[in-house]
């Protein structure tokens, strides 16, 4: 179990999953780069929930544009309400944010830097990006890079239901880039200024609120725990009536235990019909639903499941990562899921030479049909099982001069290192059998 996260950070860079962004150029704060594998890494959990979200019967994607009418943010309360409360110390010129500051219980009074109780008032400070739509840089062309994906499903509500044909209740999900200009930073890819969302929403009549909340919290948990996360690293927080945002009636909080402690990673908010209401307001037009069968014309209750998916990625990062005494020897491994691991099988022949490298390059071809395969032909079989347990492949494949006679090979397995020796010819079957559970 992780205590800090630099060893994941440190792992993450020097085995390809995610470097600081703009690193050559000194970095730009809270800008992260994904690599191959980090990349590969991150589409499969996008896949698994785009699976989980959208095939069935009742939900469908949406893919709508980053940048949006700047009415949408007026709309949304974001133009007004999303800042941050940012408070100077006068005598170290220190920068900090109120409620940030308090998350980690500092005393807001003094200035966690210096200490010194010589501070301005708070100030409330935008989050959103602003950039221009056009070649004319004035007030009319002020277009936000959007801080949350949500806003784009609302604005499609009747698009998607017209087109669709959908009956509530219905879901719409979107997975997209989301931008914030965060103040407070570290904690690695906890928290970015440009990251990824996973949003959902679900538009139901207003009196199933509940029982649709009660349903949506239980599939986002089993999401979570079907992925690989241990139940005991999640656990639920409600928001008081001081904590919930302004276009929510219920917000819970499915909150991961990170080194740094408990934090939110996935949120559940009944938004009642706060958002389809204000782009009625703002657009002139009607956001209501027809229930032909009820005769009954209402504005739609909205529950929605956000999650951050860097976020994701660093709690799955952080839980699989395991380290071991092997003979004196520290070893570390990500036990990721196998569907989730970037490399599923890495194939090793034990020596360069021609005809383990033309045996290799056969089971290669042939196994890549169906899984994500790395060939790995150089240095010492030590260090290249060193190098897969540190990437997360869950099985090695070692090709020696026994293969060429025997028509078999070393499977390695990651987590518990067990070695066995299989016929060429079952490795299909062997690696089906074993995704399959
Ligand atoms: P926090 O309090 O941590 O800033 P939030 O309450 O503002 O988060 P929401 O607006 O509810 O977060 O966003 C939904 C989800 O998006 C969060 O649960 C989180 O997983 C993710 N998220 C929000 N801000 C960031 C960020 N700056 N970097 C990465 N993920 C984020």
């Amino acid at each position: 179990m992780l205590n800090n996260l630099n060893p994941l950070v440190s792992l993450c860079k020097r085995r390809g999953y995610i470097f600081p962004g703009s690193e050559i150029y000194g970095g730009l704060g809270a800008c992260w780069d994904y690599g191959p594998l980090g990349a590969q890494f991150k589409i499969n959990v996008k896949e698994h929930w785009w699976k989980a979200m959208t095939h069935r019967q009742d939900v469908v994607g949406l893919d709508s544009a980053i940048l949006m009418h700047t009415n949408v943010w007026k709309a949304s309360g974001h133009v007004d309400g999303f800042s941050d409360p940012l408070v100077d110390c006068k005598d170290c010129r220190f920068r900090f944010c109120l409620d940030k500051e308090k998350e980690t219980k500092k005393d807001p009074g003094s200035c966690p830097q210096c200490g010194s109780k010589n501070l301005t008032k708070p100030r409330d400070f935008n989050l959103m990006f602003k950039t221009h739509a056009g070649s004319v840089e004035e007030e009319a062309s002020l277009v936000y890079l959007r801080p949350e994906t949500a806003q784009g499903i609302y604005v499609n509500f009747l698009n998607v239901q017209s087109s669709m044909r959908k009956k509530i209740p219905f879901g719409v999900a979107q997975i997209g880039k989301a931008f914030r200009n965060e103040i407070t930073l570290g904690n690695f890819i906890f928290r970015c200024r440009e990251f990824e969302q996973m949003e959902m929403q679900y538009f139901i009549h207003p009196k199933q609120a509940d029982q649709h909340f009660e349903y949506w919290l239980q599939e986002r948990k089993k999401f979570l725990t079907d992925l690989g996360l241990p139940e005991k690293s999640l656990r639920i927080h409600e928001h008081d009536k001081e904590e919930l945002a302004h276009y929510a009636r219920k917000a819970v909080d499915l909150e991961f235990l990170f080194p740094m402690g408990w934090k939110e990673l996935e949120g559940i908010h009944h938004r009642g019909d706060f958002d389809l209401k204000q782009h009625q307001k703002l657009s002139g037009k009607k956001l209501s639903y027809f229930d032909v069968e009820k005769q009954d014309t209402y504005v739609p209750w909205v529950i929605e499941t956000s999650i951050g998916l860097d976020r994701l990625i660093l709690s799955l990062l952080c839980s699989a990562y395991k380290e071991e005494k092997v003979k004196n020897e520290q070893r570390i491994f990500l036990a990721l899921h196998p569907q989730l691991a970037p490399i599923q099988v890495a194939v090793l022949p034990l020596s360069k030479k021609d005809q383990l490298n033309t045996l290799a390059n056969k089971i290669s071809t042939f196994l890549r049909k169906k899984w994500r395969i790395e060939q790995d032909e150089t240095g010492s079989i030590g260090k290249r099982y060193r190098r897969q347990d540190e990437i997360g492949t869950p099985f090695c494949v070692t090709i020696d001069f026994d293969s060429l006679e025997d028509k078999k090979v070393t499977v390695r397995h990651r987590d518990t290192m067990k070695q066995e020796r299989l016929d060429i010819e079952l490795l299909e079957r062997y690696f089906t059998d074993q995704y399959i559970n």
